[in-house]
Order: C-alpha cells, then structure tokens, then sequence
C-alpha cells in the first residue's frame, strides 16, 4: 500500500487490514513515498517523519511491515518504480498494490499505466467522498472491495493539527504523540524543525 502517510490515519489501516483478510495476503508493505509528484502544491512532510509514524502505527501487527523503497530512491516517486524495485527484491511474491478510491480513479494518468498492470493486481477500496468504478480499467487489472467507512484524511488531520483541534482516534495514539513530540504541522513549530 503506498501513501503519502503525512500522517499514516486508521482509514489506511483498516482499508490494509480489510483488504489482507479478503485476499488472504501474507504481509502488507506500507511504502511511504519519497517526493510525490501529485502533491506539488504544498510541502509534503519530512519524508523520516513519514516513515517513522509509519513504523509506529504498523509495528503491533505482525503482518504489517514499512519499506524504504520509496524514500532511499530519493526523488519523485512513480509507482512503477515502487513496483519495480518490490519485484526485484521479491522476485517470488504476488503483488497487490492496495489503493483508495480518488487514487485508483487517478491511475490512467500515471505514467506507464500498462506496465502497472503488469506487476501487480490492483485493489481498490471504497473510501467516504469518492466514487469507485473500473469503467476504465482494462479487464481483471482491479478488484473493487467496500471496506468499512472511515472519512479520515490526512489533510484533515493536518488541519486540525494547525488549529489545535484533537487528532485523537483519528490516528494510532503513538502518532498523536510522535506529532506532538516533532511539532509537526504547527505553523509556528515548522521553522524549528530540522530539514530531513
Ligand atoms: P492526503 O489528504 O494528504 O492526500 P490521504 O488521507 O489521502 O492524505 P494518502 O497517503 O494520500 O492519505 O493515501 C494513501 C492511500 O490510502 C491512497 O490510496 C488513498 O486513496 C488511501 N486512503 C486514504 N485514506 C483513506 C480512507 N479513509 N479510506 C480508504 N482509503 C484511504
Ligand atoms: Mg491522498
């Protein structure tokens, strides 16, 4: 499952848990992009920061695991570059790449949409404000899955970081915590922070 994860929320872990019980998967890699290229409109958080919410969030459950993949390659992230780099490490995996609703409504106009299709099987899964369809999609390249509803985003968490507001039960209380200790997504704190 690749993401932004700035911060990693439940509507994420539970769309990865779902999805791993449906489908019976071994594991799920959550890969933390490097500097995604959609999102070149505001400053996407310290890409360590990112990974680590991510280890903390994912590190009770013995089938949740984070890859680097994305952030050590360093630069704009392109999803057949993460796909790439996951078969070359595992060359005997069945890939799956689980993704939500606006993301998979996206993927015609990722860059070589074929050869996606060719690494791994897409999932995609319900997500609150969005509506699911494969018209698009060549045929068996997607699974659409209803996971339960949960209208978190990390934009909005953000937000109310900024404003003061809780993020409590929005997201593992380990990342309320790591955001609180970091001053992550305060205005003010941002100068203070160290660039990564
Ligand atoms: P942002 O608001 O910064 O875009 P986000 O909440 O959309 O953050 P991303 O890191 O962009 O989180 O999402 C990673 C993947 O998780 C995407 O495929 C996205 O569609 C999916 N996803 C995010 N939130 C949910 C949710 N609440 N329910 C289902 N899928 C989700
Ligand atoms: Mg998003």
């Amino acid at each position: 499952m690749g993401g932004t994860f700035d911060p990693i929320h439940h509507g994420h872990l539970v769309a990865a848990s779902e999805v791993a019980d449906l489908f019976t998967l071994d594991e799920v890699l959550f890969v933390p992009t490097g500097q995604p290229w959609q999102k070149t409109e505001r400053d996407v958080g310290p890409a360590e920061d990112r990974y680590l919410m991510t280890v903390i969030a994912t590190a009770s459950n013995p089938r949740f695991s984070v890859s680097r993949v994305d952030i050590d390659r360093g630069g704009p992230t392109y999803t057949t570059d993460t796909l790439a780099d996951l078969h070359a490490a595992l060359p005997d995996a069945e890939l799956y790449f689980i993704t939500g609703a606006d993301a998979l409504a996206q993927i015609l106009s990722w860059r070589n949409v074929h050869e996606l299709f060719g690494y791994a099987h897409f999932i995609g899964v319900t997500r609150p404000g969005y509506e699911l369809g494969n018209e698009h999609l060549p045929d068996g390249a997607a699974t659409l899955v209803e996971v339960p509803a949960m209208a978190i985003s990390s934009t909005d968490c953000r937000r109310r970081v900024a404003k003061g507001r809780p993020i409590w039960y929005l997201v593992p209380d380990g990342v309320v915590q790591y955001i609180s200790k970091r001053g992550l997504y305060r205005p003010a704190a941002a100068a203070d922070r160290p660039a990564r």
